[in-house]
């Protein structure tokens, strides 16, 4: 079973404990509606298990890694987004918002606001890729 915190924002929505808007669900994630979207789309897919943040993951959580990172295809076939157009990232600590990982899923980007695409800024010191933190989970082997 996942581990959730009674807490966490994230757990609770998972657990339909709190409102959100969710666009997708599988026995390993859920994805749900930015309430503060930045574009047209703003989608955030967090794992059903509660890891603080990307620099958390370790190797054992590669297969659970992998699953967030394809439901970017799932949830883009979904609503219609542009692959070219659409931007997707983590949190790198010490910036973050909510303390469960969850990866961004932001389209298309020209809709973002200047003060939005800094603050998205891909590869950024403070917003990082899904390759980046592939290659990050697998130094921790
Ligand atoms: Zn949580
Ligand atoms: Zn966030």
């Amino acid at each position: 079973m996942a581990t959730r915190l009674d807490d966490c924002i994230f757990c609770n929505i998972i657990d339909n404990k709190a409102p959100s808007e969710k666009i997708y669900e599988d026995d390993y994630v859920t994805c749900i509606k930015n309430i503060h979207p930045v574009s047209t789309h703003h989608y955030l897919i967090i794992p059903k298990e509660h890891i603080r943040n990307a620099k958390e993951l370790r190797a054992n959580n590669a297969e659970l890694y992998d699953k967030i990172v394809s439901t970017v295809n799932i949830i883009s076939e979904k609503q219609g987004l542009d692959p070219a157009a659409t931007c997707t990232g983590f949190h790198w600590p010490p910036f973050n918002t909510v303390h469960h990982l969850h990866l961004h899923v932001i389209s298309p980007t020209s809709n973002i606001s200047i003060i939005n695409k800094i603050v998205y800024k891909p590869n950024s010191s403070w917003f990082v890729s899904t390759d980046y933190v592939k290659s990050y989970l697998e130094g921790r082997k």
